[in-house]
């Protein structure tokens, strides 16, 4: 099989028939062997209906259905697991990517050999108070990754070889970032391909304010996973453990210090606790434990979370 659509979709019931239809018209017109893979992520709006009536006209739809709303990272991630073609293409299902892109990224990687082509949307239809905080968003995401050639990160449209998306986990919120979980993944021929932006035409965005909060803390946590590998929060035990020693040290001055003093019958003996030093490692023994402690708590919870991703399926066709 030459491709396999993903497609996450949360309440878009009236852009499935014509969704469907067009990435049809699309194969077929360039003799592409495919799959549709409409990932249901807890849709209440009629939309695993509207999925089963369309599969009985269209034979390459497959549906899965999740039990509830687990998150677009969960919907893609159940999408890459079940794809079987050699070039998997991820699309958003609300029209605003268009399926007329889906040879041309195809060709990226199956003539130019990337891993991972992903969609920019150079011109974008968005207010600004959305295409500032993305552009934010991706040129410090460009410079914490490493991955210097993309403008769009976060662009629905992309497409893979299999080989990355049977190798990859996206998880959480981390579908922004997937061509980072893919450079980390050892796939590090990674392009981009301008596609055009489309005005969404049914229902509206998902993402409200939410996504600054979590994009936010996506980019904090990549920071870390980055810098600290599988236990970021090493980070915190390492800088509390300087603290504390910090803390010792200053601690073990003051007190031969002290008994210099009280050894040689020095005039005046000075009392540790009259000293600005004392303060000063009182605090760092303090916020050195605090630190440590907090450390170790992380270090159990990495430890006890090997399985990212707890979405049920409820039913697949
Ligand atoms: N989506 C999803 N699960 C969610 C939220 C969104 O599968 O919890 C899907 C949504 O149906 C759409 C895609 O993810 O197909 C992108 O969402 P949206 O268009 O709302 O995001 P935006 O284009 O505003 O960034
Ligand atoms: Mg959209």
């Amino acid at each position: 099989m030459d491709i396999s659509v993903v497609v996450p979709l949360y309440n878009e019931v009236e852009s499935l028939p014509e969704l469907t239809s067009w990435i049809s018209k699309v194969m077929f017109d360039n003799g592409f062997t495919y799959e549709i893979i409409l990932v249901d992520d807890g849709s209440n709006d009629g939309s695993w209906d509207m999925i089963l009536k369309l599969k009985e006209s269209n034979s390459f739809i497959r549906g899965i259905k999740f039990r509830r709303n687990y998150g677009k990272s969960a919907a893609l991630n159940v999408g890459f697991e079940a794809a079987n073609g050699n070039v998997v293409i991820t699309m958003d299902a609300d029209l605003q990517d268009s399926p007329d892109e889906i040879p041309a990224l195809y060709r990226r990687i199956t003539e130019d050999k990337y891993d991972l082509v992903s969609g920019w949307k150079a011109k974008r239809y968005d207010p600004i108070t959305k295409t500032i905080p993305t552009k934010v968003f991706n040129s410090v995401t460009r410079s914490m990754s490493g991955i210097k050639n993309l403008h769009d990160f976060n662009c629905g449209l992309k497409a893979y070889r299999k080989t990355v998306v049977k190798n990859i986990e996206v998880y959480g919120e981390m579908h922004r970032y997937i061509p980072v979980i893919a450079k980390w993944a050892g796939f590090t021929k990674i392009g981009e391909q301008i596609v055009e932006h489309r005005p969404r035409k049914y229902g509206k965005t998902k993402f409200g304010m939410s996504r600054f909060v979590n994009g936010f803390l996506d980019l904090l946590s990549i920071f870390f996973v980055g810098k600290f590998g599988k236990r970021p929060m090493h980070f915190f035990g390492t800088m509390g453990t300087l603290s504390f020693l910090t803390g010792l040290v200053i601690s073990i001055w003051l007190i031969s210090d002290k008994l210099y003093y009280v050894a040689h019958s020095l005039k005046v003996p000075r009392e540790i606790t009259a000293q600005p030093l004392f303060y000063i490692a009182l605090v760092a023994i303090i916020v050195g434990s605090q630190l440590f402690l907090t450390g170790f708590i992380a270090e159990l919870v990495s430890r006890n979370s090997h399985e990212r991703n707890h979405y049920q399926v409820e039913e697949r066709i």
